[in-house]
């Protein structure tokens, strides 16, 4: 009897025993939560369909507001503006809500063109050169000399757009200046070059051209040597030995993060060598690999020689531009690039600078004999007359 009781106690015990063991780790657990609630997704939601969340206890999962701890997250298209069409210089762009989702289309809206938008900027620093009254070229070269009595080592000066001192000494070797049909020694405006894409492109094409033009470092020298067989040619070059002195603004520029205006070390280019490394500088800017590699510029080494005879060629093989000029000129520009689509017969582009446009590429010849006999190329850098400003 005794013994039996005593077994009964030790299974009561036990019982007990098994009882409080397995209840204990929750009691304590939950004695012990400090709960931290916050609303937790538990069902995303779909373009079409709700998704749920629950506010609850991060650590222990207890619902924070009982029976009002789940709530739906309504359903709805992920939208995010995208541009539909480019805003043009003088025409609106359009702008559409997309879902990232489901590619569902949401509202449109207008971009102002490019002319009301820089218009409209306070902070637009090209403002006076763009919308000038007067059409505005960032040209090189027209006066060739910065230093007149730079002596070469001869003792005889250097020949007229060779060799003299690297940077602009007038500051109009590389000048902001009025646009002009022909030049002083008988060259003509045959074609006018203009960015196909997007305006922003040739924008910024012509405010590097601004910058360039307005850095003082930046001079004019078409190359180091006063003739092709001068034999003493890099004595001429005075620091760059045995290379084109044309291409030294492109080193400078590509030191300079391609921003002209920071190059703060002197350098030369001619007009053909300058238009080339800053449509260079253009794409480097603006993600245009079709730029970036202008005229065979490979990453960051030297370009091919670009000169103002087979800038044409180089301009049509980049598919980014086209080519404004006359019948005649035509006819003498598809000696240099076949291709029919890369030209527009409008006459009145090369004699008049109303319908000019910023980045704008001027290519202006004398002709003998059905081809480019001498050249010059500039960039226009303001928007033309014929545009409301
Ligand atoms: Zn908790
Ligand atoms: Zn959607």
């Amino acid at each position: 009897m005794k013994r039996n009781k005593t077994a009964k106690k030790i299974i009561s015990f036990i019982i007990t025993l098994a009882i409080v063991i397995a209840l204990f780790p929750a009691n304590m657990a939950k004695a012990a939560c400090s709960h931290t609630f916050r609303w937790e997704v538990i069902e995303e939601e779909t373009c079409t369909k709700n998704g749920t969340q629950v506010y609850r206890c991060s650590k222990c999962k207890a619902l924070g507001m009982g029976a009002n701890s789940y709530q739906a997250i309504p359903k709805g298209h992920k939208y995010q503006w995208t541009e539909v069409t480019h805003a043009g210089w003088t025409t609106p762009g359009e702008q559409q809500q997309k879902c990232t989702r489901c590619n569902a289309v949401g509202s449109k809206k207008t971009i102002p063109c490019l002319v009301d938008q820089l218009k409209s900027d306070p902070s637009y620093a090209y403002k006076n050169i763009v919308f000038a009254t007067t059409t505005k070229v960032a040209d090189s070269g027209s006066n060739r000399h910065g230093f007149l009595n730079d002596i070469a080592p001869d003792g005889k000066p250097y020949d007229p757009g060779y060799g003299d001192i690297p940077g602009d000494q007038t500051g109009t070797e590389y000048q902001v200046r009025d646009w002009y049909q022909a030049t002083s020694n008988g060259k003509v405006l045959i074609a006018v070059f203009r960015y196909n894409g997007n305006p922003e492109v040739a924008l910024k094409l012509a405010t590097l051209s601004i910058d360039a033009a307005n850095n003082n470092l930046i001079g004019y020298t078409m190359g180091a040597k006063r003739g092709e067989s001068d034999p003493n040619y890099s004595t001429y070059s005075r620091d760059y030995k045995g290379k084109q002195r044309r291409w030294q603004y492109l080193k400078t520029l590509r030191s300079s993060g391609y921003n002209p205006a920071a190059i703060i070390s002197e350098s030369d280019q001619d007009c053909s060598a300058g238009v080339a490394a800053n449509i260079i500088a253009t794409g480097w800017h603006m993600g245009d690999g079709y730029l970036f590699s202008f005229a065979g510029h490979d990453g960051y080494n030297d370009t091919n020689g670009v000169t103002t005879k087979n800038i044409t060629q180089w301009l049509g093989t980049t598919g980014r531009f086209t080519c404004y000029t006359n019948a005649g000129y035509k006819g003498v520009l598809k000696k240099y690039f076949a291709n029919d689509s890369f030209y527009k017969i409008d006459a009145t582009m090369l004699t008049s600078s109303q319908k000019l446009l910023p980045g704008d590429i001027l290519l202006y010849a004398i002709i003998k004999n059905g081809k480019i006999d001498a050249g010059h190329v500039n960039v226009c850098v303001t928007v033309g007359s014929g545009y409301t400003k």
